[in-house]
């Protein structure tokens, strides 16, 4: 038996989502992306939307970004957009490129871009949040009641694998459902929220930001500092390799940032900075070095802050010098070991020589700085025990590929760290969760076999025999 597994870092709706719509995570090609979208057309009435996501260019051959014109061949009756893997991207067709006015006239928005031909025409793909916003703010919404019981199959799900909490980093959609299932009492894993920082102002008045309420909280905000690495939108030191000049996209003015982390500090909120590049490591960084000092220097008269976290999401490229000051001022870094192995590839590739000191989640341990554990699931899987395979043999389970780096590869133990008592360390709730101590929850995943004997390589088809919450047995048996 060990503490139940605390999933530090994921997005629960988007994951049962994922299910119900075109998934391109095995195409490698655009070309049979587009098979799937025009096999979702002829069962779809004209005019609906159709949307999915996961299609990944760099695994096509010459990796180069898709266009809308593929999709308008396969679906010319229907608007369609398909989220990329890392969901930082939309490809879109001519249809929803005009639903949401977006024409060769259009600019591109400040945190984000609209990729274009040469005579400025928009290509259908569009980079970051300001960009893919235009397109969001058309499509249809989704149904809450379908997106409830999507809700209710994954909590079940993640019941079977030994979870127990998650930090869910979605927004009001969710949190509603979560509500709705809490009061029902058919909430059966706990749920940290991390709301878009754009929600900031209205959290305090949410009435379920305390520590006392054991299944549901509102614990922080999350920011975007960039984009991602397999995007190429990560904001980045220096260029990007075989691209001079490319050093990505910073999310949000730096300004904007700082008052964004001081005023969520100052209201004991946790702030979680997704940063995947070494710019945005440091950007992210300073706004919290400057926010902790005007703490100290208004003295917290106002209230004693026991919540305030701050955590760098993904931290996949960070300066030798920024990572020291990460272990001064006490940032935790909330990692997802899996995107390590998954995105090895592109990561030699963009990030050439860089990339001998990318995820470098050992170096970090050793320093002392605190480790959190994720899946960043529907990006990629959420299996604990698959992640765990990961960070120790920092190699995929599904493929015979010799280990990525394995100089940082976390022990089994830091690993279970990760995933239990420093996960609960970065939701503010290591008093109550995280470790198997009386007066915690009583949140516990029995597995068949003892995961500190097992042998390492079958770690991942070590079976959860039962998830137990609060005492109670919510799956499986004893
Ligand atoms: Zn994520």
């Amino acid at each position: 038996m060990i503490p139940g597994f605390i999933d530090a870092h994921i997005h629960l709706l988007a994951t049962g989502y994922r299910g119900q719509r075109v998934d391109a995570s095995a195409c490698i090609s655009e070309d049979e992306v587009a098979d799937l979208v025009r096999a979702r057309a002829a069962m779809t009435p004209a005019g609906q939307w159709i949307e999915g996501s996961h299609w990944d260019h760099n695994l096509w051959p010459n990796s180069s970004f898709p266009t809308r014109a593929s999709l308008d061949a396969a679906a010319p009756e229907h608007p369609v957009a398909l989220a990329s893997k890392d969901f930082h991207m939309l490809w879109v067709n001519s249809r929803a490129l005009e639903l949401a006015h977006i024409t060769a006239e259009t600019p591109d928005p400040a945190g984000g871009s609209i990729l274009r031909a040469g005579n400025g025409e928009p290509t259908g793909v569009l980079q970051e949040a300001d960009a893919t916003k235009l397109i969001f703010d058309v499509v249809t919404p989704p149904d809450p009641v379908v997106s409830r019981r999507l809700m209710e199959q994954e909590l079940a799900h993640l019941q079977s694998r030994g979870i127990t909490t998650i930090h869910d980093i979605e927004g009001d959609l969710s949190l509603d459902i979560f509500r709705q299932l809490r009061d029902e009492q058919k909430l059966g894993v706990r749920v940290q929220m991390i709301m878009p920082r754009q929600m900031l102002s209205q959290l305090p008045g949410l009435g379920i930001n305390n520590a006392e309420n054991d299944l549901l909280r509102v614990g922080g905000i999350k920011i975007f500092a960039d984009g991602t690495l397999g995007s190429q939108t990560a904001a980045m030191l220096d260029s990007f390799e075989g691209s001079p000049g490319n050093r990505g996209i910073l999310a949000l003015p730096e300004q904007e940032m700082m008052d964004t982390v001081q005023a969520a500090a100052e209201l004991d909120l946790m702030i979680a900075i997704h940063a995947i590049g070494d710019r945005a490591a440091r950007v992210a960084l300073n706004s919290i070095e400057h926010a902790q000092r005007t703490l100290v220097r208004q003295g917290n008269k106002a209230m004693p802050l026991k919540n305030v976290r701050y955590r760098l999401e993904h931290v996949q490229l960070i300066a030798p010098e920024d990572l020291t000051r990460m272990r001064r001022l006490g940032v935790i870094a909330s990692i997802q070991p899996f995107h390590a192995v998954a995105d090895r590839d592109i990561a030699e590739r963009y990030w050439g020589r860089r990339s001998r000191r990318a995820y470098a989640y050992r170096t970090m341990h050793d320093m002392g700085i605190p480790i959190a554990m994720g899946s960043d699931a529907p990006i990629e899987t959420y299996d604990p025990l698959s992640i765990i395979y990961a960070a120790t043999i920092r190699r995929d389970p599904a493929t015979k590929r010799p280990p990525w780096m394995p100089d940082q590869a976390l022990s089994i133990v830091s690993a279970l760290g990760g995933y239990t008592l420093g996960a609960a360390y970065a939701g503010a709730e290591e008093q109550r969760k995280g470790s198997l101590t009386v007066g915690k929850l009583g949140d516990a995943v029995i597995l068949r076999d003892d995961i500190l004997r097992v042998d390492q390589q079958h770690l991942s088809e070590n079976g959860v025999q039962a998830t137990i919450l609060g005492g109670n047995i919510v799956y499986g048996s004893v």
